[in-house]
């Protein structure tokens, strides 16, 4: 869209026709009040509830506001262990013992507006600002690819020259890359490019779509409207809490099928979050039949300038970090669970074994940070701390160890199980089957690719354990097919060939 100042391009952003006609009644779906009185009235919930919500769970079905609001209220230590222990079944159920590998590309930091926690926000001139250029973005894409990675998350401030025409050049240069890896010889690229960008309107939507993006990524950061207000200035962009709150159903009307929400835990109470997550999915099953695809729940963390990131009344502690992980595990079963790099090593390891599925790895978060290698010397340029810099090969390593495979499998969206198809197929757990050949296939082409000799002793050992559960397990028993075609890939995958998948 051509503009002629800033001003005039902020005005031409948000479309109310495109939040009103979602409401219902003039209303979104966010109530405090009814949250509020759904938390009280669960306070001291019966332990019999609390079992029988575990066992609806245990049937991959979203849990209501009640049965969330309960397991939220639950203070007894043991009760919790049942908790933990019946979020890990449900995770093993839908997503067995697998764990995705993505890495985030923040591709520029301008940014119009001013949201209190966030290092990138407009009025920190402690900030020095970047827009890489293609070359850059495909130098970038590279060095992430050398590394052994699939999966990006393409990462944007909300500004006019990163407006969706640079994200979708962004995305076209990320998939123009091919490398060689080093180890083998074979050649590799981007298979999913996913997009975490700002709030937009249907048309510019399409355009992501046409580009190929995988998921588009947004979080609320708070359900709560107050806070809302409080830390995102009424006069910016982000100021306005609906077209916010309405960017996924926006997404999906725009036809991209999986849709990712968050909320920033740190900026208000964790137990209201969880709710207003649990909300925001339910308002998306019942407009469009479809739940989120994954479920992020970033802790607040120090950003540069931000006196907030560090002094919030709310910050999360781990305990409580842990309950907001097992419940949306529970809650929210067919969902894809991120924990990220802002988390350190010891929890993170934690929360993946509470239910999490997908984690970065080698992550850089400073503009140009892959390829200048300089992650110390890039501080001015990120948008907070991470806390867990740790290369992939280390953290495939250490979850092999635990007896977690590390999957890069990208074949759902490429052989159209997203949207609704992939939401039955996860809770008839069914999709985690064919996720399960996909990954020991990704899997044998990482340990041949990149893995270091440690990396590689421990996963061969895995991978093997992992065909025999294969090969012993009634589901395929009854589908040979799957079986020969996967024993086929196999094969090829070992002798060289890339890039197959179910
Ligand atoms: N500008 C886009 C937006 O706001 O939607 C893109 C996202 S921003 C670069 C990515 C996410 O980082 C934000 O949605 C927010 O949840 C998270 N974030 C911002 N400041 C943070 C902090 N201090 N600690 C941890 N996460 C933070
Ligand atoms: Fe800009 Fe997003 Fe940071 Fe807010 S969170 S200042 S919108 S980059």
């Amino acid at each position: 869209m051509a503009f002629t100042s800033i001003k005039d391009w902020k005005e031409g952003i948000i479309s109310n026709a495109e939040i009103d006609k979602y409401l219902v009644d003039g209303k979104d779906f966010i109530d405090n009040q009814a949250i509020f009185a759904t938390l009280d009235r669960q306070r001291q919930p019966d332990p019999k509830f609390i079992r029988d919500i575990l066992q609806k769970s245990l049937s991959i079905t979203t849990l209501s506001s009640d049965e969330t609001a309960a397991l939220l209220q639950v203070t007894d230590p043991e009760l919790w262990q049942e908790i933990n222990q019946t979020a890990l079944a449900v995770k093993k159920k839908v997503y067995d013992n697998r764990i995705v590998f993505f890495a985030p590309l923040y591709c520029a930091n301008h940014c119009v507006n001013n949201c209190a926690y966030c290092g990138f926000r407009e009025a920190n001139s402690l900030e020095k600002r970047r827009i890489l250029t293609m070359e850059e973005v495909k130098r970038e894409t590279a060095s992430v690819l050398n590394e052994g990675h699939k999966r990006l998350i393409l990462v944007f401030g909300e500004h006019p020259s990163t407006d969706v025409d640079y994200m979708v050049e962004c995305i076209k240069s990320v998939y123009s890359v091919q490398e060689i890896a080093a180890k083998s010889g074979q050649p590799t690229n981007i298979r999913r490019a996913n997009i975490n960008a700002a709030p937009m309107d249907i048309a510019k939507l399409k355009k992501l779509k046409e580009a190929g993006i995988g998921t588009y990524q947004v979080f609320q950061e708070t359900y709560h409207r107050e806070t809302y207000s409080q830390v995102h200035p009424a006069n910016t962009l982000k100021g306005n809490y609906r077209w916010r709150l309405y960017a996924l159903h926006r997404a999906l009307e725009a036809g991209l099928d999986d849709v990712a929400i968050g909320a920033l835990f740190g900026l208000y109470d964790w137990k209201f979050e969880v709710m207003g997550l649990l909300k925001h999915t339910h308002d998306l099953e019942r407009q469009f039949g479809i739940g989120p695809h994954t479920i992020s729940f970033p802790r607040m963390t120090p950003a540069l300038g931000s006196w907030l990131s560090d002094h919030s009344e709310y910050i999360l502690s781990d305990d409580n970090m842990k309950k907001v992980v097992a419940v949306l595990r529970l809650s929210v079963p067919t969902a894809g669970l991120i924990v990220t790099a802002r988390e350190k090593a010891d929890i993170k390891l934690e929360l993946l074994q509470l239910g999490c599925t997908q984690t970065d790895a080698s992550t850089r978060i400073g503009i140009g940070a892959y390829s200048d290698q300089k992650k110390e010397l890039n501080k001015d340029k990120e948008q907070f701390t991470i806390g867990d810099p740790r290369d992939l090969d280390e953290v495939i390593r250490e979850v092999g160890k635990l007896g977690y495979i590390s999957s890069f499998c990208t074949a759902g969206y490429r052989c159209g199980r997203t949207g609704e198809t992939i939401m039955g197929m996860l809770s008839h757990c069914v999709e985690g089957k064919y996720c399960k050949l996909n990954a020991v296939l990704t899997y044998r082409e990482y340990l041949n690719d990149y893995a270091s000799p440690e990396t590689k002793e421990i996963g061969e050992k895995l991978i093997q354990q992992e065909i025999a559960e294969i090969e012993g397990a009634d589901y395929f028993k009854q589908k040979p097919h799957l079986l020969t075609r996967f024993r086929q890939d196999y094969g090829e995958t070992l002798n060289g060939k890339r890039d197959l998948f179910i």
